[in-house]
């Protein structure tokens, strides 16, 4: 055990993480007769999200392994989600929508605008195209890079989950790398394809806490986006734009020296500081995440959430800011 991750039990342990907000007016944002609110949110992305990621020197062989993972992970999550009444706000890549893409012009979406060359915390894109790993093949021979048969599970669950967008490819959408024609054409595509299978797009989280692009989010008709200013119990800001901020409060992540025990024990800890402080939890995850997780982590959390649910209002996130709008 690492003198860090000492210090992370114990800022844990004293409450300092997630840090926890107060509010007089805490009853404007928790629903009557409930004391929390819960929500969770997937960044679904399959090999999209990783293709470009500075921690590995194999990025692309990165980006299909988590692709599998993810794909192998996520029918155990929506078991789980039915087992246990747990909705999930999927914020999914948008060409995961497709069942197939081709080349048209020589490239794939060459009516998409590109990114140039650039590096953020996470990614550095120097590549010769923004679209340069798409396979332009289908579901079936390169499952990595498209997923209706998932979109058509997550839509047909009895749990009524929320189908939200991160980008069409996933973009880094801060104002000085993303021009507002890259972005609105992105999101716009997105939008195009979603309404093809009758869904409305109304939660946005932005790639890799790229924020950025607000105004237009709005325009294009977003309600909602997501920060991750350190880990927070607190409520959602309503912006003069129209949009919500809704900050994420715990990652849902594997850590190989917790115990299954510990983990267990920090997440519904944090449950119960939601309901003692009344704040909002928005829990997020990648589904690429250990299995380790799913397997043993999740139902316990799943469990003690429903157990609680008299007390916990857990909703999607376009439900639950509507709820209080
Ligand atoms: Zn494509
Ligand atoms: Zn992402």
């Amino acid at each position: 055990m690492s003198l860090k991750h000492n210090f992370n039990k114990i800022n844990f342990f004293f409450g300092r993480n997630p840090r926890v907000e107060k509010r007089s007016d805490w009853k404007k944002f928790i629903p009557n007769s409930y004391k929390a609110v819960v929500t969770i949110t997937a960044d679904f992305e399959l090999a999209w999200g990783w293709r470009y990621s500075k921690s590995s020197t194999n990025p692309l062989k990165k980006a299909i392994q988590k692709a599998r993972l993810e794909r192998e992970n996520i029918p155990k999550i929506l078991q789980l989600s039915e087992e246990f009444n747990i909705p999930i706000t999927w914020a999914t890549v948008g060409h995961l929508f497709l069942e197939n893409c081709e080349v048209e012009e020589d490239k794939p979406h060459s009516s998409l605008p590109r990114l140039n060359h650039f590096e953020n915390d996470f990614w550095r894109f120097n590549g010769t195209d923004w679209f340069e790993h798409d396979t332009c093949s289908d579901y079936k021979s390169t499952p990595e890079w498209y997923c209706p048969d998932l979109l058509f599970k997550i839509l047909n669950s009895k749990i009524e989950h929320e189908i939200g967008c991160h980008t069409f490819s996933h973009i880094d959408c801060r104002d000085e790398i993303c021009s507002k024609e890259v972005f609105d054409s992105e999101i716009i595509e997105c939008k195009k394809i979603a309404s093809v299978r009758g869904i409305e797009l109304n939660s946005f989280v932005h790639p890799g806490h790229t924020i950025g692009n607000l105004n237009n989010l709005a325009k294009l008709g977003f309600s909602s986006y997501q920060t991750d200013p350190g880990n927070v119990l607190g409520y959602p800001v309503k912006h003069k734009n129209g949009l919500w901020e809704l900050k994420r409060t715990y990652e849902f992540v594997y850590k190989n020296d917790w115990s299954i025990d510990y983990h267990i024990y920090r997440y519904k800890k944090i449950i119960e500081r939601a309901l003692k402080s009344n704040t909002v939890c928005n829990f997020w995850f990648h589904p690429s995440f250990d299995f380790q997780f799913v397997s043993q982590v999740l139902p316990s959390i799943f469990e003690n959430l429903n157990l609680n649910k008299s007390e916990i209002f857990i909703s999607t996130v376009t439900k639950y800011l509507k709820r209080i709008s």
